[in-house]
């Protein structure tokens, strides 16, 4: 016998631990992770997740994500995320998640390229930290909620019907059939395929090869966000992002001759593009950052985890101004899902970074990317439900059980799949972003 379960959830940042809470208690739900529970992107955000600050402030969020998506943003997924806003922090703070606030109990809200009011809500630096370790109490709380760690989604089960499970491998690459009514993608983005990204380096748009193998629609998988300022290292891993919120808070970006050169609270895109035409200039592989302006002790308190960090890498980012660097940073294309977070494969969903449902066009504004995971997770449950009563219970055929090429063969076809169609799709962002990316091994 299969193990069967009602909803299967591979992945545990936001978006798979917001879609696991939403379900309902009597829902069987199993949630697969690929490493341990806390190392998803979700973990590491550190800027914040923005929110509608009042009927007033809509046609300028609305605006402000608009531009920065270059104007390519899917218009419904826009207005739904952002009139959703509210209720999501709301739902946020009653699992326990605790935002910055004055002395009398306000919110506060900080700001981050892109955005034209102070609309962002945060915890010190550590916002991703702060909202995933309280989904992981919730989620950990719920009897009905299985969750195994270091267990990979290699593949879907499915059939005429649709998606009726997934192909699990464990760490010795050991395979297992799990069968589910639906299946929900939260897998996250696609960071780990490149040598310089913000990710961690597990996550490697696993969901992303999947859907390829299986025919299912993509998006736009061209459309990757390289995030202007992260402190440059020459070390292995993952680089460590200095967000937005310290240029919100007032850092300036220096070239090698310590001079500005750009409005730094230009959409992402913008301050990237003038950070690299800079290196050129000057065959420099940074520029500086410098947030000199505020007293170490408001640093240290404002930004803890950023400053801790930088000193261990032998920065004093309240004495002298850091290097900083360009990576790899998020992915805005992704599984072609409706704003219900269904994909063209029935019974499977996709939510999260995994996904696209156009709500960040071309380009993402800063501090959206929490918001809509949590947003269309809420929405694709709804969709779960409404159809959840109609799904027989799934069953497997012996010959449903494919053979699948070793680990690393498996892992490495996969990658070239992903970067050969970011390459059939946009040739000189493939050239001056991901090339090192190809050249890896
Ligand atoms: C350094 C950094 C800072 C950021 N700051 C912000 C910010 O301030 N505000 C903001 O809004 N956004 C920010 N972001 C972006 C945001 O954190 C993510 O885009 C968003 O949280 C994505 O959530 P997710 O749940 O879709 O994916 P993730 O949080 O990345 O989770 C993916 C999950 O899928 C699992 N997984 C992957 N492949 C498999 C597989 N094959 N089988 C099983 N499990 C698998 C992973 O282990 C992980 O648990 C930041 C991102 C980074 C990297």
């Amino acid at each position: 016998m299969n193990e069967t379960y009602d909803v299967i959830i591979a992945g545990t940042g936001a978006a798979g631990l917001f879609t696991a809470l939403q379900l309902p208690g009597d829902y069987k739900v199993l949630m697969i992770t690929k490493d341990e529970l806390e190392k998803s992107d979700s973990y590491l955000a550190q800027g914040g997740i923005s929110c509608l600050l009042s009927e007033k402030d809509y046609d300028g969020y609305f605006e402000d994500t608009m531009k920065a998506g270059r104007q390519e943003n899917n218009t419904e997924s826009v207005r739904i995320m952002i009139q959703s806003s509210r209720q999501i922090i709301d739902e946020l703070i009653a699992y326990g998640v605790e935002f910055e606030r004055d002395e009398d109990g306000k919110l506060l809200y900080t700001r981050e390229g892109g955005h034209s009011r102070y609309r962002i809500l945060y915890h010190q630096d550590v916002t991703g930290k702060e909202i995933t370790s309280t989904l992981i109490e919730r989620v950990k709380e719920r009897e009905n909620i299985t969750i195994r760690t270091f267990t990979t989604m290699i593949d879907l089960i499915a059939d005429e019907a649709g998606c009726k499970g997934v192909v699990v491998a464990d760490r010795e690459d050991h395979k297992e059939w799990i069968l589910a009514k639906s299946v929900v993608m939260a897998t996250g983005g696609i960071g780990g395929l490149f040598v310089h990204s913000t990710n961690f380096r597990h996550i490697t748009g696993d969901g992303l090869a999947i859907a390829m193998r299986n025919g299912i629609e993509l998006e736009n998988l061209h459309y990757i966000q390289i995030h202007p300022t992260t402190l440059y290292s020459q070390k292995e891993g993952r680089r460590f992002l200095i967000s937005e919120s310290v240029r919100g808070e007032g850092a300036v970006l220096l070239n090698e001759k310590k001079q500005r050169f750009v409005n730094e609270l230009l959409p992402r895109d913008v301050v990237t593009a003038a950070i690299k035409d800079e290196m050129d200039k000057y065959g420099s592989d940074f520029v500086y950052l410098s947030i000199k302006h505020m007293a170490k002790e408001e640093i240290a308190h404002r930004f803890p985890n950023i400053y801790k960090k930088c000193l261990e890498e032998g920065y004093d980012l309240a004495a002298e101004p850091i290097p900083v660097t360009p990576a790899q940073h998020y992915l805005m294309g992704g599984i072609r899902t409706s704003v219900n977070g269904e994909t063209s494969m029935p019974r499977l969903y996709a939510v999260g970074e995994v996904a696209c449902n156009g709500v960040h066009g071309a380009n993402r504004l800063a501090s959206n990317s929490l918001l809509e995971s949590l947003v269309f997770a809420k929405r694709a449950v709804q969709m779960i439900q409404k159809q959840w009563a109609c799904i027989p219970a799934p069953v497997l055929l012996e010959e449903e059980k494919k053979q699948y090429l070793p680990n690393r063969e498996r892992k490495e076809a996969d990658r070239k799949r992903i970067l050969d169609e970011i390459k059939r799709k946009d040739g000189t962002f493939y050239a001056k972003w991901c090339d090192n990316a190809a050249k890896r091994g």
